[in-house]
Parts: C-alpha cells; structure tokens; sequence
C-alpha cells in the first residue's frame, strides 16, 4: 500500500495525524522541519519555570464548546480572559478600544454625547469594526473613529504587516474592532481557555499514536517529488496515496508562481530581577519605533503568586518572511492583499491537479485562521479524507 504523508505538525498536521491515525486504522508518516512539534503553537519552560510561548502569545478563544471538548481529550485546560493594555501618548489604555478607553482618550465630560451616540447608532452590536467609525454619518462619530485610526491604527499595521492600511486586506484589519461596551476582556467569544501544562502537551498526546510515525527536523521538500505529466507524487521514491500538506503552498510547488508574501517576527526576550515588569500580560506599542507588542508570560500562565524572583518579557519586532534570514525565517501570518490572494489560487489550481493533495491550515490555505477555525477546519477536511480513503 502507498503512504499516507502529513507535512506539519501545527494543529492542522496533528489533528489529521491523529484521526486518520484513529479513526481510519492507517499508519501515517508525519513530517516536522523544526525540532519541535506544535508548529508556532509550541511552548516550553525557560530556565526559570516561566512556560514561554515561543511564537508569540496564543489564546484559545471559540463560541462553540465542542472545541473545547475536543481539546480536553489532550489536555486539562482552565478558564483564561486575555487581558491587554496599550501604550498612548505616554499612558496605558485599554484593549480593544471600548467605552473606558473612550473616557480616557477624549475625557469623560466629552465621551458623554459620544456614548449616548455610539450606543444609538451601534445598537445591539457587541463589536464595531473601526471603519464603520470612520464612516459614520456622525460628524462626532467619524472624528472618534479617525483619532483611534491616527493614534493606533495606522502605526501599528505599518509596522505589523509592512503596508498602509489602505493596501491590506479589511478582514484583517477589522480583527481589531471596538467594543461598544465597558468590556475589558481583549477577546468577546464565550468560552476562553489556555491548557494548564501549555499547549505542547497537546500536541505531544495528539501525536502519541502506534500508528503514527513522527520524523522531526525533515524538511519534507527535500523528499517530495512531483511527476508533473502523470501527477504522480513520490516521498523517498515510493508513492504517495495522499499528501496532507500544512506548510506553505507556495514552497510545495516551487514557487513556481513567486513566493506569496508572509510576515515574520524577531522576538526579543529581556530578563528582570523583578516579580512582575509589565502593568498587563500583554502591552501593544503603536507608537513604538519597530516593535508592536510585549508579552510578559508568567502573568499568562500563572499570576504573581508564583515563587520565581524574576519576570521575562518577550517583545516582537515584524519582518518580511525571509527563509534566508536567521531572524525572519518563520512565516507566521499571510499577508493578505488582491495580488497575493490571486497568485495564491493559482497555487491552488495547481495542487488541485493531483487529486490526493489535501492542503490545511494557515499557511497551506493562506488565511488568517485563529485556532478554533483551524481546528473546526481540520476535522471537517478530516470527514473528506475519510471517504476518500473509505
Ligand atoms: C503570533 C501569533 C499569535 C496567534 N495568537 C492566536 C490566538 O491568540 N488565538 C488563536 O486562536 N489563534 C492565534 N494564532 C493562530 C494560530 O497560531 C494558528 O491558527 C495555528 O497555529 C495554525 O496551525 P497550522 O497547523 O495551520 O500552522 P502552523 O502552526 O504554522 O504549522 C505548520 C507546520 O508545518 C511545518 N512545515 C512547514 N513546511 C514544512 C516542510 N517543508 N517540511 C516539514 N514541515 C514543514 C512547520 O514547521 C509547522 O510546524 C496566532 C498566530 C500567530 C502567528
């Protein structure tokens, strides 16, 4: 029988390792590049005992509590609300904008009018997209939505996605929306959870399966080779039954097309003789020259009471993905704009060519997936392969 070959080990890669693994009885080849499972998911312990995401902060946020569950099998989790503040003109306010931030930004006798405005016009509505601020027919409305623009908005998606706001694509943007409300928690969905271990122990139950055969530190190109006329795919020089690839699609096909434009980040970590650094576990800079937010994790994962005498933060700076640069040669977010998405479905096109390619994930589908989709994701492509391998 020919292989079944799954390229990744982020939570695209694992959860189709593992239930085509379980549920279909196959034994499954899965290839990781990095020395590490969980792809920027992954955490572990730093000298001190601090539990380090070391991709950037991650937070499990979903309205649907099958999520949930399904993680559960993995891992315990415990409830988190993620708690953000950001630096402007010299004094932290809340994140995501919202009626304190307001009082605090135009003064409380001024945000008055603005409230009784605000709530009138967004009625009913939990979160506005700041370009509906923008857009107002409210002379007082628009002026609010323009000065959050100035003051964070613009500053920040220069230096995030290396583009003025005007070029990026607005799903991406409004990820960001204000809350019509005195909510201070950064994220509204209902159910909000972190794994209580860290989210590699997910990944390592995931992947802990007799019929699944884990290869770190192979770059899975290295083996792959397409025969272009038959599509017929080989890895090592035995057939492919089906290539799950969650990698980016552009490198499967040889960029063939030009590389599709990702953005990187170099994360910087500072260490204190200090309990505690930062006001908040996370603090965005807006205005800061190169860098866009800071994270300090022993607050994330524990609180102070934690016996550790010193605190970390871990600041990042965005790049351009560049898989030549030692500091920028992780793709963590598509960078979404028309040109892009429409090489991106050539790629598409191209892969689709083979029939047993199945392409899953952020970087596979070249979308700003957050992890609940891309689970809920994972195992809907997980019911097509299903039939497929029957
Ligand atoms: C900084 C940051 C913060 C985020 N915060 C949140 C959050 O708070 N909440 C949330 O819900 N979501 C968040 N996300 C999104 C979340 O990280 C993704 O939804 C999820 O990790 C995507 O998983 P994936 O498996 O699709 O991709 P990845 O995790 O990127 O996995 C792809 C894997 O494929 C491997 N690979 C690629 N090419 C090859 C190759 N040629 N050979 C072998 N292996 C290869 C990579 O090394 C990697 O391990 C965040 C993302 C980022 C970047």
């Amino acid at each position: 029988m020919s292989k079944i070959i799954i390229v990744g080990t982020g939570f695209s890669g694992s959860i189709l390792a593992r239930k085509i693994a379980e549920d279909c009885g196959r034994k499954v080849e899965v290839i990781e590049k990095r020395p590490h499972i969980g792809g920027n998911m992954y955490d572990e312990y730093d000298e001190h005992g601090i539990l380090v995401q070391r991709y950037g902060p991650h937070f499990l946020n979903t309205n649907k509590y099958f999520i949930i569950e399904f993680l559960e099998q993995y891992a315990e989790l415990f409830p988190h609300d993620t708690k953000l503040l950001s630096f402007i003109d010299g004094n932290y306010v809340r994140l995501p904008f919202n009626f304190r931030t307001m009082q605090q930004l135009v003064g409380a006798k001024k945000s008055e009018l603005l409230l009784a405005k605000l709530r009138k016009e967004f009625y009913g509505r939990d979160r506005v997209p700041i370009f509906e601020l923008i857009d107002s027919q409210d002379e007082d409305v628009r002026d609010y939505g323009n000065l959050l623009f100035e003051k964070a908005y613009r500053t920040y998606t220069a230096k995030q996605w290396g583009l003025n706001p005007e070029d990026i694509d607005k799903s991406v943007l409004e990820r960001v929306p204000m809350a019509m409300s005195f909510d201070e928690r950064y994220l509204n969905k209902d159910f909000q959870y972190l794994p209580k271990k860290g989210f590699s122990e997910i990944f390592k139950n995931m992947l802990n399966h007799p019929n699944i055969e884990l290869k770190l530190n192979t770059d899975a190109l290295e083996h792959i080779r397409f025969e272009e006329t038959k599509h017929v795919i080989t890895y090592d020089g035995e057939d492919v039954e089906l290539l799950v690839f969650t990698g980016n699609i552009d490198e499967l096909l040889g960029l063939k097309y030009g590389r599709l434009p990702y953005r990187s980040l170099d994360i910087r970590y500072t260490y204190e003789n200090k309990k505690s650094i930062l006001p908040e576990e996370i603090i965005s800079y807006p205005q800061a020259p190169g860098y866009t937010r800071s994270t300090e994790y022993k607050k994330i994962t524990y609180g102070l009471d934690q016996d550790i005498p010193v605190s970390m933060i871990a600041t990042e700076y965005p790049l351009e993905y560049d898989p030549n640069d030692q500091k920028a040669n992780i793709p963590y977010y598509p960078v979404l704009t028309d040109d892009s998405q429409r090489r991106y479905k050539m790629y598409l096109e191209e892969a689709n060519k083979y029939g047993n390619i199945v392409l899953c994930g952020r970087l596979a589908e070249f979308k700003y997936y957050n992890m609940d989709i891309c689970i809920e994701h994972a195992l809907e492509k997980f019911e097509e392969i299903k039939q497929r391998l029957g």
